[in-house]
């Protein structure tokens, strides 16, 4: 960056300038406690505490207060203790890490569970129906401000505005990840909060930016998706994914432990592992910000096979994607700006179409 904006030299010397004043304010900062550290650890070490106790245990000895057994007792005793004292500051320290562990564990444990409905209902079809929708991450900044919009089953719904709009945020409402502060998400007429968390997780399947593999082989993670599956419904989910000839070439091919994926290609595994789960709702994060074009083109493939005959919700952050949809929402602060078809939001001129062409 630096060098593309042509200012090689002066970033250069702010960045020695700023390092060097950090290492300077480090040192300030560290120096006392380094020195306390050091005087202390040299007073108990074993040559000091030897020679100080060797010269009072001669001294005691000539003076006859003490027999010449009793003294070299004494050293011996001496000696020993630093080291005893050291491993308890050592013990308090690992202690205090623990107690600092176990903080954290209880913290995690601690988070509410999403409530689950005690008397659950169950959806009628597949029409997802956001209702006046308001949320937030915190209760002073709300993300989204009343966002009505309707996806129909077999249509393919794209969410498009400026970045920190709340097009992810919106979408993550439907698998529930997070329940509205105002108004409602319906799938089939049943707001979400209402369904059984098992029953909503097989209605609702979703491929998210940020794909996450877990410890285990390929196939593993591909089965997440329906662990009932077969070896061969496994295949078949990631040819359609196109991702089956990566996994082919592999060492260890399906049964590779941890396989180091590109993001391109984890984000085809968590489309093959959506095929499986073969849910009739879907939401995608479209995340091909990362994917090399050979790659986006294998994604925009496999998404364009999951979508078919679902309804689907797609986040999409290029609009060249989602030109095709059946409907583009613009979301822009929390609020639906416009929304319809992409040839009639050209041309009705607005925020669409000033996207558009900045795109
Ligand atoms: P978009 O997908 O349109 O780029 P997001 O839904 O990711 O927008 O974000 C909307 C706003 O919510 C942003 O201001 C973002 O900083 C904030 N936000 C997103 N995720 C979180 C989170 N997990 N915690 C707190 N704030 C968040």
């Amino acid at each position: 960056m630096v060098k593309t904006f042509g200012r090689g030299r002066r970033a250069h010397e702010s960045y020695r300038r700023a390092a060097a004043d950090f290492g300077t304010s480090y040192a300030d900062w560290v120096r006392p406690m380094l020195t306390l550290e050091a005087v202390s650890t040299m007073a108990v070490g074993a040559p000091v505490v030897g020679l100080v106790g060797t010269a009072g245990a001669v001294w005691f000895a000539a003076e006859g207060w003490v027999t010449p057994v009793e003294a070299l007792t004494g050293i011996l005793v001496g000696l020993v203790v630093p080291t005893t004292i050291t491993a308890l500051g050592f013990g308090a320290a690992n202690r205090r890490t623990a107690a600092a562990a176990a903080l954290r564990i209880h913290d995690l444990l601690a988070t509410p569970e999403l409530p689950v409905s005690a008397a659950p209902r169950t959806p009628q079809g597949n029409r997802v129906e956001f209702d006046d929708v308001r949320f937030g991450y915190s209760d002073d900044a709300e993300v989204l401000r009343g966002v009505s919009l309707t996806c129909e089953p077999g249509t393919v719904t794209a969410l498009v505005g400026p970045s920190g709009a709340g097009k992810s945020t919106l979408a993550t409402l439907l698998p529930r990840f997070h329940d509205v502060t105002g108004g409602a998400v319906r799938i089939g007429g049943v707001d979400v909060r209402e369904i059984d968390p098992a029953a909503l997780h097989r209605h609702v399947g979703f491929v998210l930016q940020e794909v996450q593999l877990v410890h285990g082989t390929v196939a593993d993670n591909v089965r997440l998706g329906r662990p009932s599956a077969s070896g061969a419904e496994i295949e078949a989910a990631c040819r359609a994914a196109h991702v089956h000839d990566r996994i082919t070439a592999l060492p260890q091919g399906y049964d590779t432990l941890d396989a180091r994926l590109s993001g391109g290609e984890a984000q085809r595994v968590s489309i093959a592992r959506a095929l499986l789960a073969d849910t009739p709702v879907l939401v995608l994060d479209e995340a091909t910000a990362f994917a090399d074009p050979e790659s986006e083109a294998a994604i925009q493939d496999a998404l364009s096979t999951l979508a078919t005959g679902r309804t689907v919700l797609v986040v999409a952050h290029r609009l060249t994607t989602v030109t095709a949809a059946d409907r583009i929402v613009v979301l822009d602060g929390g609020r639906v700006a416009e929304s319809g078809a992409h040839p009639s939001l050209l041309a009705a001129g607005g925020r669409y179409a000033r996207l558009w062409e900045s795109q």
